[in-house]
């Protein structure tokens, strides 16, 4: 449920309004937009009698919000978020750029690829340390050492960092990095999700193999129930019968994202597309269709990477990318 209230509120009745939901065993969240301020009601609100409300003179009207995620309903919070990743704003109009190798791999690889994507005008650096593979006997990331690495590229570059956590025994070695990844492979891991709403940390939600847009948004509630309301979403393609490409990217999902809640939503053309010549298309694409950013795997030598090298992107070829990309938000 949703109560909207007059511009102009008695702060002693709101306050009345809150108690009075409160000792019901209902949680508030108050969100001041530039608009309305909006309280959302958060728990069983069944019992709650909405003609009552809709009658105190601070209200102006009540929803009753059908969807089960609430946290992450743009009814909740009619305004875009604004997800801040170490000083880097996401959303609300702020776009950002995230690239890097799939693996971290070595010393040189990491830095030589940070310096070239931040060269480019990437403002976030990626790079898998933990690696979910579908084969136990393909390269499973450095782990820690590849976090050590991502960090030091980082005190290189000044770019923040983003790495997939895929077990929460692993967390202690996250403590530094900046933006803590959920792959796909994990969006339902609903333990991970809940530990992750402990945290302090912004999250980027990578959407699953075969998920809805509001199993995403529920994966996306589990977090922000726990109260870290630091999450950006990111498609990056569905399963389909389609085989010509890796993975389908859903271009359709961020409109609808965009219409159901205010959480930034980038798109990951690399692993939607799976060869490295459909990442530019698939980025404008994105920027068209009103992405808050971009995931893209670059490498800086593509044939001889451990991990995703046919979607990996050279620098020449990042740095062609990018300057479209920037054409693109330039006009939309
Ligand atoms: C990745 O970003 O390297 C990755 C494994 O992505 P996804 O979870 O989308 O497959
Ligand atoms: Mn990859």
């Amino acid at each position: 449920m949703i109560v909207i209230l007059k511009k102009e509120h008695d702060t002693h009745q709101l306050d009345e309004l809150r108690r009075w939901l409160e000792g019901q065993g209902i949680s508030i969240q108050v969100n001041e937009g530039v608009q309305s301020t909006v309280l959302g009601l958060i728990g069983d609100t069944s019992a709650v009698d909405s003609d009552l409300i809709e009658a105190l003179e601070i209200v102006e009207t009540v929803k009753r919000v059908q969807e089960p995620y609430k946290k992450a309903n743009r009814k909740f919070h009619p305004e875009d978020s604004v997800v801040d990743v170490s000083g880097v704003p996401v959303g609300g109009g702020h776009f950002a750029i995230m690239a890097g190798p799939c693996s971290v791999e070595s010393p040189e690889q990491i830095c030589t690829v940070a310096a070239a994507v931040k060269a480019a005008g990437a403002n976030l650096l990626r790079g898998g340390a933990f690696k979910p593979r579908t084969s136990p006997y393909a390269f499973q990331g450095m782990r820690e050492s590849g976090i050590t690495l991502l960090l030091e590229a980082k005190k290189q570059t000044g770019l923040p960092v983003v790495t997939e956590i895929m077990d929460i025994a692993h967390i202690d070695a996250f403590a530094d990095v900046d933006l803590i990844q959920v792959g796909a492979r994990n969006m339902q891991n609903f333990e991970l999700l809940k530990e992750l709403g402990h945290s302090k940390k912004p999250i980027l939600l990578k959407r699953g193999l075969s998920s809805t847009l509001q199993e995403l948004l529920m994966s996306a509630e589990y977090i922000m129930a726990g109260g870290n309301e630091n999450v950006i979403l990111c498609e990056r393609g569905i399963r389909t019968f389609e085989t010509a490409t890796r993975n389908t990217q859903d271009i359709s999902a961020i409109p609808v994202v965009k219409e159901l809640s205010h959480l930034p939503i980038i798109v990951d053309p690399s692993h939607a597309t799976g060869f490295s010549r459909y990442v530019k298309p698939l980025a404008l694409a994105a920027v068209a269709a009103g992405s808050d950013g971009l995931m893209i795997e670059v490498h800086n030598n593509p044939a001889k990477a451990l991990c995703d090298g046919p979607q990996s992107l050279t620098p020449a070829q990042f740095t062609d990318a990018v300057q479209a990309v920037q054409r693109f938000l330039a006009v939309r």
